[in-house]
């Protein structure tokens, strides 16, 4: 898992506690560390990290997470192979 960190407070990721059944899906899958599972609930703890790939609200079986995914996921995967840090969009 890389440090990468993109614009600040820009990402379109939406998670919804409440509908969260807490099977850890989306910590699992997302390339980031964006999320964590404290108990019986995913908790967002790397918002900013997101790079909208769209990896946890395709895999989360509750629908609890909606996130607009678009050129920031691929952008951001090019410059990681690259060893390119910075923002990305
Ligand atoms: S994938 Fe969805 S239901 Fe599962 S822990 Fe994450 S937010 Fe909760
Ligand atoms: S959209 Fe991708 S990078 Fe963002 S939280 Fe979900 S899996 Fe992680």
């Amino acid at each position: 898992m890389s440090n990468f960190q993109y614009l600040t407070g820009v990402v379109t990721l939406e998670y919804d506690k409440k509908s969260c059944i807490g099977c850890g899906m989306c910590a699992l899958v997302c390339p980031h560390g964006v999320f964590t599972l404290e108990g019986k609930k995913a908790r967002l703890t790397e918002r900013d990290r997101c790079m909208e790939c769209g990896a946890c609200m395709k895999n989360c079986p509750a629908s609890a997470i909606t996130v607009t995914a678009g050129e920031g996921c691929v952008r951001g995967v090019i410059n990681e192979l690259l060893g390119i840090e910075g923002p990305c969009c």
